[in-house]
C-alpha cells in the first residue's frame, strides 16, 4: 500500500463577509499518493481553489478561518507549523501553478533572475549552480534558446511560454506536491495539450504528486488517476477516474458528464446543462445542497444531509439514492425513470 504524501482530513474553511459567513469548504477529505494525479472538479465557487490555497496557506488571514481539520504532510499538520517553516516548504516541497502565469511572475525581473531566486533560496545553491539549474529547467519545459531567454522579461514570452516558465519555476526544486489551479484554462487548445503532456512527462521523471484543479472533464480524463467531484464546499463523489467516468453514482456527476461533448457520440446529440445555479454558501439550507437542482430529489434530501457510501477501491459518493432504503428508487433511476 502506498503511503500518502498528503492527507487532508475533515477540512472546514469559512470566510467572513459583509453578507455573512461563507462556508467555502465543508468536511473535505482526501489523500494524494506519490506520483499520483488527483483532479478536483466542480463549478466555480464549489471550494476547489479554497481547498488548494488552504494547503498552501495562501488565504488572507483577516477574514479566513480554518474551522476544523488537518492537512498532514511529512508527518506534520501544515496548518499548525510556524509561518517560517511553511515558507520553507512552499516552493521547495509544495508548489503551485495558477491559471494566469502573470500572477506568479514579476514583470520587472528577468525570467532567469526569478528562476534562480527560488533555486538559491530553497536549495542553497551558488549563483553558478542556480543558473545552470535554471537553464536546465527552461530546456526541460521546451523553451528554445534557453540560455539567451534567461535574460528576457515575462512580457517577451507568449501566454503558453509564460505558463511553461511558471511550471519550470514550480518544479525547479523537485517538489513532492504540485498544485495546478486551472493551469491551461487561459491557453488555446493546442498549447493546452502541450502543457498537460509536459506536466505528465515531468511527473513521470520526478514522481511529483499533482493536485489538478479544473472544470474540464477532458483534462481530467487525460491526466488524472483519481477524481474528487466538489459541490457547495463538499466532495460529493470521489473515485478512480474509470469509476467516475463509467460508473458514476451521484446525480451531480451524472449532470457534469451529460454536459460534456462526446468525441464518439452521435453528432447531433444535444448537450444537457445542469439546470439552476450553485447554492449561495452564505445561507445553506439543511439537507443535500444539490436538492434544488436535482431531478431525483426525494423528501429526505430536503431535510437531512446524505452520509458517504463506499463501493470499494476508494469510490465514495454522498447521495440518498445510494441508501439501502432508496435502492428501489435507484433501480428505477438507472432504468431511465424519475423519482
Ligand atoms: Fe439528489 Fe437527493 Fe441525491 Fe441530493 S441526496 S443528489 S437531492 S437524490
Amino acid at each position: 500500500m502506498n503511503t500518502p504524501v498528503l492527507h487532508v482530513e475533515n477540512l472546514h474553511v469559512s470566510f467572513h463577509t459583509q453578507s455573512g459567513t461563507v462556508q467555502a469548504v465543508r468536511g473535505v477529505q482526501f489523500s494524494l499518493d506519490k506520483g499520483e494525479t488527483l483532479a478536483i472538479v466542480g463549478e466555480s465557487g464549489s471550494g476547489k481553489s479554497v481547498t488548494a490555497k488552504t494547503i498552501m496557506r495562501l488565504l488572507p488571514k483577516h477574514n479566513t478561518r480554518v474551522v476544523d481539520g488537518t492537512i498532514t504532510y511529512d508527518g506534520e499538520d501544515i496548518l499548525r507549523i510556524s509561518y517560517r517553516k511553511m515558507q520553507s516548504l512552499r516552493g521547495a516541497e509544495i508548489s503551485m501553478v495558477f491559471q494566469d502565469p502573470m500572477t506568479s511572475l514579476n514583470p520587472t525581473m528577468t525570467i532567469g533572475k526569478q528562476l534562480m531566486e527560488g533555486i538559491r533560496k530553497h536549495q542553497r545553491a551558488t549563483k553558478g549552480e542556480a543558473r545552470q539549474r535554471a537553464v536546465e529547467m527552461l530546456r526541460m519545459v521546451g523553451i528554445p534558446n534557453a540560455e539567451e531567454r534567461m535574460n528576457a522579461h515575462p512580457h517577451q514570452f507568449s501566454g503558453g511560454m509564460r505558463q511553461r516558465v511558471v511550471i519550470a519555476m514550480a518544479l525547479s526544486c523537485n517538489p513532492k506536491i504540485l498544485i495546478a489551479d486551472e493551469p491551461t484554462t487561459a491557453l488555446d487548445v493546442t498549447v493546452q495539450a502541450q502543457i498537460l503532456d509536459l506536466m505528465k512527462a515531468l511527473q513521470q521523471q520526478t514522481g511529483t504528486g499533482i493536485i489538478l484543479i479544473t472544470h474540464d472533464l477532458g483534462v481530467v480524463a487525460h491526466m488524472a488517476q483519481k477524481v474528487a467531484v466538489m459541490y457547495a464546499g463538499q466532495i460529493v463523489e470521489m473515485g478512480r477516474v474509470e469509476e467516475i467516468f463509467y460508473r458514476p453514482r451521484h446525480p451531480y456527476t451524472w449532470g457534469l458528464l451529460k454536459s460534456m461533448p462526446k468525441l464518439h457520440g452521435p453528432r447531433n446529440e444535444p448537450l444537457i446543462p445542469i439546470p439552476g445555479s450553485p447554492p449561495d454558501v452564505v445561507s445553506l439550507k439543511r439537507g443535500c445542497s444539490f436538492a434544488p437542482r436535482c431531478p431525483y430529489v426525494m423528501k429526505v434530501c430536503k431535510h437531512f444531509s446524505p452520509e458517504a457510501e463506499f463501493f470499494g477501491g476508494g469510490h465514495m459518493a454522498k447521495c440518498w439514492l445510494l441508501d439501502q432504503r432508496a435502492q428501489k428508487n435507484l433501480r428505477h433511476v438507472e432504468a431511465g425513470g424519475r423519482v
